[in-house]
């Protein structure tokens, strides 16, 4: 059989540093520095990967007393330090924002991590409201009204729906806790040079056969082998493509644009998430501690390079006008190069919308905080193969509009720990394909649901008109009127993550 061979080439090192990464047997290519026929380092775990999914991973497995005393590695091409938050101004936000589900942060609290946050730059909110651009149907989400229908509310029930945090936020309470208990070799920042598997020739001093486990060549000449693999390393995943594992999916064509914005007026008590569906896309504004609020606006590459390059007070004005001016002055605004804050100064005082379910006014868009990413939807076929298991944006892509992804990441990572603590248990290998079945099991069918549902809830709101914007909101008017269906979604929305 010929051996297959896969070629990956890291965006920073892209004119330099080809990767190869072989799918076969047999090492069919080596770099000049690659080093695996010098003497691997052995290693339980090796995550390639220091994102949100990566750290929550290796902070569980080195919280789990089964897992506590495993041979750890973990690999970054960025510089994982500098990444952190340190002293920042409290007027001042990343532009990458997540909302955490209750479970996530469950979670994030059974590994020791959520301590490690910064809580004053967390903020929870209670409300959510999410509607229709073209036929103003709305549905209105909150926990007390949404409980009473189903069982009388206690004072314990949940009145959070879900925690805005800075991704900074996170991975810095992350390593926080991780350099709190020690144990890790970080390798950050490290480029992986290849993968392979381990040379016909490798040393075996231990009594260990590496020939079947993968070899990871890193940019300082060290080689490591894994006694399993994860792949941490997000959508473009080299060690997905190590392992052979297809992914499928699209790409929606769109592009998610984020902001960091300052509201007028004062700060309400009641803090709410607002979402309104555009033909172009959802924009949603989300609030953080004080009168910030960050924006994630999904719409055609066309219109987010027309958002990017508007001076300030114009980003301003046509963030306000998305959640308020119909769906034709929309398209009109876009038209326009200049002069967005005159315009929707004057399309406002002629509009017709309800003041008090809208979002504040925008007073200021942070300078440079205004950024684009391209949307797309992945799905890997599976989450492990021998000796390698995938977690987080490496196994899954999905649009932005139900903010599911990270928490994804997060209960992937919880589930894994859960699946490597029981084979330590039990006394398996923990790189087995039978060992890591559970957790493919546990994941791969629930995100598969979220994704779909996500990908249909992007397709249905992307009609501008005809007899399915009619029946989209009857569907909507419909679940907002019964609160048990409203509780129904909520419960599955707040429970990822777990
Ligand atoms: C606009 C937008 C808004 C979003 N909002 C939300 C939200 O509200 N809620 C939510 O839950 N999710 C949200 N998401 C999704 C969320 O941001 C991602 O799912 C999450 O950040 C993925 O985390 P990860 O750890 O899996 O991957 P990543 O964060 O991509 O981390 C991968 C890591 O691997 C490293 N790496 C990659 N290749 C290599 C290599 N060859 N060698 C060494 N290191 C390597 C990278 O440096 C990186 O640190 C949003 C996404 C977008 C685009």
């Amino acid at each position: 059989m010929q051996p297959q061979t896969a070629r990956w080439i890291c965006q920073s090192c892209r004119r330099t540093n080809p990767l190869r990464i072989s799918l076969s047997r047999r090492r069919t290519y080596a770099t000049a520095t690659s080093s695996t026929s010098a003497k691997p380092e052995i290693y339980d775990v090796v995550c390639v990967g220091g994102g949100p999914a990566g750290l929550s991973l290796l902070t569980g497995l080195r919280s789990s007393p089964a897992t506590a005393g495993l041979k750890m590695a973990m690999i970054d091409g960025q510089d994982l330090e500098k990444g952190m938050l340190r002293n920042p101004s409290p007027t001042t936000y990343a532009n990458r924002c997540s909302s955490l589900t209750p479970a996530s942060v469950e979670n994030l609290k059974d590994i020791g991590a959520w301590q490690h946050i910064d809580h004053s730059r967390v903020q929870p909110y209670q409300e959510m409201q999410v509607w229709d651009g073209v036929s103003d149907a709305r549905i209105s989400f909150d926990w007390p009204s949404t409980n009473t229908f189903l069982t009388p509310r206690r004072p314990t029930d949940p009145t959070t729906i879900a925690y805005m945090i800075e991704n900074a936020n996170l991975t810095t309470g992350l390593l926080k806790r991780l350099n709190h208990v020690g144990g890790i070799e970080t390798f950050s920042p490290t480029r992986v040079e290849s993968i392979e598997l381990g040379p016909e020739d490798v040393a075996n001093s231990s009594g260990l056969d590496l020939r079947s486990w993968p070899h990871i060549t890193l940019s300082n000449g060290r080689t490591l082998a894994a006694r399993l693999l994860i792949g941490a390393d997000g959508a473009n995943s080299p060690v997905r493509t190590f392992a052979g594992i297809t992914s499928r999916g699209w790409d929606y064509e769109r592009h998610g644009v984020v902001a960091t914005l300052r509201l007028s007026g004062e700060v309400p008590q009641t803090r709410t998430a607002y979402q309104r569906f555009l033909p172009s896309g959802p924009v949603a504004m989300l609030p953080l501690p004080g009168n910030m609020a960050t924006l994630v606006w999904s719409t055609h590459p066309a219109r987010a390079a027309l958002l990017r390059s508007l001076a300030p007070e114009d980003q301003a004005a046509l963030i306000d006008a998305a959640f308020r001016l119909c769906v034709a002055d929309l398209d009109y605004l876009h038209t326009l190069t200049s002069g967005h804050a005159d315009e929707v100064g004057w399309r406002l005082q002629h509009s017709a919308y309800d003041q008090a379910r809208v979002p504040a006014r925008v007073a200021a868009v942070q300078p440079n905080s205004v950024a684009a990413f391209p949307l797309r939807m992945r799905h890997a076929d599976a989450y492990s193969g021998h000796r390698v298991a995938l977690v987080g944006d490496a196994a899954h892509t999905i649009h932005p509009l139900a903010g599911q992804g990270l928490n994804q990441g997060q209960a992937d990572a919880a589930a894994l720990v859960r699946t490597i603590s029981a084979a330590v248990a039990a006394g398996d290998d923990i790189g087995s394909t039978i060992a890591l079945e559970s957790y493919d099991a546990a994941r791969w069918q629930a995100n598969n649901a979220l994704l779909g549902a996500c990908d249909k809830l992007h397709k249905l709101y992307s009609v501008g008109w005809g007899p399915l914007v009619g029946l989209r909101s009857l569907g909507l008017k419909a679940v907002d009127s019964v609160g048990a269906a409203k509780g129904l979604f909520m419960g599955i929305a707040a429970s990822n993550g777990r």
